[in-house]
């Protein structure tokens, strides 16, 4: 068979079965519960104005035209290092140019001879990918349920060096979080355990500084490899670890998807430094969306029974692909810009809406919301 006739083949085998992606275009003038614009930031004049009046000329360049490792380590870059590391207490920050480049390249950089992984079972694609990129042993344990990742420490963790533990503080799709004291007590019981956490729905969102949920439950100084983005509830691009001095030196030597890749533009390291120093002044924002979220993970656990989230992001899980894709018609209709999301992306048969709220959401807004469902 030809390819293009293959790729004509697999692509009516996409639509068949509802799971046809393309490209949505957000119409104009209805309320966005699809993106991960949780602080409301995105269209806040008066916070962009203020950064643009503070800008120094040095800071404005739109971009750094070279890797960290030649010329690209600018004076943005490493202030926002400095920044990071100081707000969380830790030896050490390094941005990384996404979530994506983070979680593909930090284990494949420290993993050893002898290393095992555990991951919970609906951890990211990115760090699914990166944890196969590394080609160690690894096991998945059902999802957020610690004590099967307690098992298979029992089990192996004597035979390996290291064991690292992967997992995310806010789950992407279902919203529920992890017990991050648990996740510590693991460590303090198995001590090859390197724990690695990603927070990417996390920062922003949770603590009263707005570092998240290990930040708000005390426990991040136990992490070993905390991962952050800016994407979502900051309102700019890129991802950092915070970690120790040996780790970061590590990825500085070892990790592909830093070294082999330009550095963020000067502009966009200055925002972003500027958003996380800004942060601790948002918490009514953080209990607005906090509030909102309550409310609706309420009234879907009302209708359907059913809702685990504990966060922002809130499923509501409707089962067959055709019945989400016209729930979703339904709440678009009224104006609000929801999205179905379809196996792959979530197990089968656990289609859904996933409302992802904002704290620029109006209460009226959100009460008509609660209307249409
Ligand atoms: C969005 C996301 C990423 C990827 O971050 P980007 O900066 O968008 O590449 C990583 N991990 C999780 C859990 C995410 O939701």
């Amino acid at each position: 068979m030809q390819f293009t006739d293959r790729l004509l083949q697999e692509l009516t085998s996409l639509r068949s079965v509802g799971s046809f992606r393309q490209l949505p275009i957000v119409p104009e003038g209805v309320v966005n519960l699809s993106g991960n614009d949780y602080l409301g930031l995105l269209e806040d004049e008066a916070l962009r104005e203020a950064f643009y009046a503070q800008l120094k000329p040095r800071a404005s360049l739109l971009s750094a035209a070279s890797s960290r490792l030649l010329t690209g380590n600018t004076p943005e870059a490493i202030e926002l290092e400095e920044t990071l590391a100081a707000a969380y207490g830790t030896e050490a920050a390094l941005v990384l140019g996404s979530g994506y480049h983070a979680n593909t390249g930090i284990l494949p950089a420290l993993i050893g001879p002898k290393s095992l992984i555990l991951s919970d079972r609906l951890n990211h694609a990115s760090l699914i990918d990166g944890i196969r990129a590394t080609g160690v042993d690894f096991y998945r344990f059902r999802h957020n349920d610690l004590a099967h990742a307690r098992n298979y420490l029992e089990r192996y963790a004597k035979d390996y060096d290291e064991v690292f533990v992967v997992t995310e503080s806010v789950f992407s799709m279902d919203g529920d979080c992890t017990d991050l004291k648990a996740l510590v007590q693991l460590k303090r019981d198995f001590p090859n355990v390197v724990l690695y956490l990603d927070e990417a729905h996390g920062v922003g969102v949770f603590g009263d500084k707005g570092l998240g949920l290990a930040t708000a439950q005390g426990v991040h100084q136990e992490i070993d490899i905390l991962v952050g983005t800016f994407g979502k509830a900051l309102c700019s691009t890129g991802a950092f670890v915070v970690c120790s001095q040996a780790i970061r030196d590590t990825l500085v030597n070892k990790m592909r998807p830093f070294i082999f890749t330009t550095a963020l533009p000067p502009i966009n390291l200055a925002w972003t430094k500027f958003v996380v120093n800004a942060l601790p002044t948002m918490q009514a924002r953080r209990a607005h969306l906090q509030t909102m979220a309550a409310q609706l993970a309420e009234a879907i656990r009302a209708k359907t029974g059913a809702c685990v989230s504990t966060s922002q992001i809130v499923p509501y899980v409707i089962g067959s692909n055709e019945d989400a894709i016209q729930e979703a018609k339904r709440f678009q209709t009224a104006g609000f810009y929801v999205l179905p999301i379809r196996p792959p992306t979530v197990p089968k048969g656990t289609a859904r809406l996933r409302f992802s709220l904002s704290a620029a959401l109006s209460s009226d807004a959100f009460n008509r919301l609660l209307d249409v469902l």
